[in-house]
């Protein structure tokens, strides 16, 4: 076998919490982040096929199409490929460990939700939720540790910015839900988990054009989240899959989305919704805005038509989620009957909205929640997440 070095560098990456998550140069932004390179194993999951190939040059060439399909056809970890020769096998797991080490599982739902939080090479922490549903199966997956954009009203930017995560590092986090689904086929795929994946553009679309190429998945089953950052929006426009794209709103005027959304500030809503009417234009694909309740702050009548206004012309979907509830901060999500009355007020203004069921708040199933609690008290949880569960 024609080893590669067993480390790659994965570009610039930020140890340590952000010391001022609002402005970040991680993303472009400009900021203070101390970037540092770091040098990560490569898994095999970072490797496509070509790679793959040259990894194992020494090997007969049908080894390739063996762990090809044993790794992404069947789904199986590495070592429990076993039409793979033994020593094949070890000398693999040695020198491309999983990036993703399970250090706590949780079950809700009566089983039909799973959150992982995942330790990193590094000891980064993500999480990953696995969400099942009559007609479908859902992983949501993170595209950062932590995030740099400092929504207020969130968990995982409470937590500031640690690094992208590489391709592999999202991929695997599919893979390993996927394994733990059977039966059930996974089927949809959100990048709703921790971090803005516009912000880690390259990874998060190589991820993506893996999942379509070697995973099977169609374009339309997958679904990229952000809360605004233009840039990212225009650079999916210009690429081949057309896949969904769902806007985290939260907020239909500036002076509040500036309060709720801090990157509103470099990108007002004006700018952002001519970057969604060219994707929806170029694309043909349904956008969706998502819309986190706060019980009091973004639930009123005005915001109501405010929203509408902005659905209308693209002929967008409302998600609305109620914020998940967490201890120690007083704002709250609105309560059922302000939820089912914002939605009314918009389908009176003909307008498809969708509330979402809260999957998993026993068990902290929104970005950031299960991590944050992980890290102990140092990190303060306000509000809990927007995460949708789609
Ligand atoms: S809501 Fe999304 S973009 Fe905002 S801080 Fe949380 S993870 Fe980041």
């Amino acid at each position: 076998m024609a080893m590669r070095p067993g480390v790659q560098e994965a570009g610039p990456t930020f140890r340590g919490e952000c010391r001022q998550p609002r402005i970040c140069s991680a993303s472009g932004l400009g900021g203070v982040h101390t970037p540092t390179v770091a040098w990560r194993p490569v898994t095999l999951y970072d490797l496509d096929r070509d790679a793959l190939g040259t990894l194992l040059a020494t090997e007969p060439s049908f080894r390739v199409d063996q762990l090809w399909d044993g790794l992404y056809r069947q789904g199986h970890p590495v070592a429990e490929l076993t039409n793979l020769p033994a020593s094949l096998r070890r000398q693999l797991v040695t020198d491309h460990p999983d990036a993703l080490s399970e250090i706590q599982r949780s079950v809700s739902d009566g089983g039909e939700t799973v959150k992982w939080l995942w330790t990193l090479a590094d000891g980064a922490k993500v999480e990953s939720v696995l969400m099942h549903y009559p007609r479908r199966t859902t992983v949501c997956v993170s595209t950062q540790a932590g995030c740099a954009m400092a929504c207020d009203f969130c968990a995982t930017g409470q937590a500031g910015f640690t690094r992208n995560l590489t391709s592999g590092e999202i991929l695997e986090q599919v893979v390993r839900a996927r394994q733990s689904a059977v039966p059930r086929r996974v089927d949809n795929i959100v990048f709703m988990g921790m971090g803005e994946p516009m912000a880690n553009f390259d990874n998060t679309w190589a991820a993506v054009q893996r999942l379509h190429h070697d995973m099977g998945l169609s374009a339309r089953s997958l679904t990229i989240s952000t809360v605004g950052l233009i840039p990212g929006i225009r650079r999916m426009t210009a690429e081949d899959l057309p896949v969904n794209l769902a806007v985290s709103l939260h907020a239909a005027d500036d002076a509040l989305r500036d309060r709720l959304v801090p990157i509103n500030r470099r990108y007002p809503l004006g700018e952002l919704m001519d970057a969604c009417a060219e994707y929806v234009e170029v694309k043909r694909r349904r956008l969706s805005f998502e819309w986190a309740l706060i019980d009091g702050v973004n639930d009123r009548g005005e915001d109501a038509e405010r929203l509408s206004a902005l659905c209308g012309p693209l002929r967008a979907h409302v998600n609305l989620i109620p914020l998940n509830p967490t201890d120690g901060f007083a704002t709250r999500g609105s309560p059922p009957q302000r939820v089912s009355a914002f939605a009314d007020h918009l389908r009176r203004l003909g307008i498809n909205a969708t509330v979402r069921a809260n999957r998993g708040t026993d068990i902290d199933a929104a970005c950031g929640q299960l991590s944050a609690s992980a890290n102990g008290p140092e990190i303060r949880v306000d509000l809990g997440s927007t995460r949708p569960t789609l």
